[in-house]
């Protein structure tokens, strides 16, 4: 079914952020729409995004600690790195063959890597990072991943937005539970305010849908279009 873009841009969200220290194509083929979207920036409000020569090949990783739930991980990523990639001109890419060396101090051979922290006490559900951090690593906490699997497909998808560069969705002016979950204000909005983004938290006010919202399906792909 065709939907009305404007009905479309309406209904979603999604936030962003742009390094100073990284000034990637960002904003080269693609204008902000006036507060509509939300995305990492940096302090100029320069997105930060993968730069054309790598976004089609996001490479990673997945530790052998993960032992038993590796199948678990592997599943979950695949369905989640999928559900991204049709929504944008990107490309991940699982390289089983560093696995062995993914823990390996030197870094992995690997883009990024994905690890797994067995601590009860770690404060994350998962934790990830932007295009161009230092770290490159998503590390989810094994509570999670021995959980329930749809929970932990939302994660894994919420993950893989930091990755891309998108922001944390409730941090936007719109919503009204917004001074419970503060960060810092170095966004930009992409699309509408959408409380239904796998990029909000529950507790911020957000649905808590499991899937990609019709809005995280926008953002993508502004911002990263496909080629007409
Ligand atoms: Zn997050």
């Amino acid at each position: 079914m065709m939907m009305d873009l404007s009905k479309l841009i309406g209904a979603m969200a999604i936030t962003f952020t742009c390094s100073q220290a990284i000034a990637i194509s960002c904003g080269t083929n693609f204008k902000p729409i006036e507060n509509k979207a939300t995305v990492m920036t940096d302090e100029s409000g320069q997105f930060r995004l993968w730069k054309k020569e790598d976004q089609k090949s996001l490479t990673y990783c997945i530790s052998n600690k993960f032992r038993e739930l590796k199948p678990v991980i592997e599943k979950a990523m695949r369905i989640a790195t999928q559900d991204w990639m049709n929504h944008g001109n990107i490309k991940f890419i699982y390289v089983p063959d560093a696995d062995e060396s993914c823990d390996a101090r030197k870094g992995p051979e690997t883009l990024f890597r994905i690890e797994l922290n067995r601590s009860r006490r770690y404060r994350y559900a998962g934790r990830a990072f932007f295009p161009y951090d230092e770290r490159n690593t998503i590390t989810f906490k094994k509570k999670f991943v021995e959980g329930n699997f749809d929970s932990l497909l939302r994660l894994t998808r919420h993950e893989l937005g930091h990755v891309l560069g998108l922001r944390h969705e409730h941090i936007r002016e719109e919503n009204p539970y917004r001074d419970r979950c503060m960060e810092s204000d170095t966004f930009s909005g992409v699309t509408q305010y959408d409380p239904a983004s796998v990029m909000h938290y529950a507790r911020c006010g957000g649905t808590g849908t499991t899937e990609l919202s019709e809005g995280d399906k926008l953002g993508l792909s502004l911002l990263y279009p496909f080629p007409n």
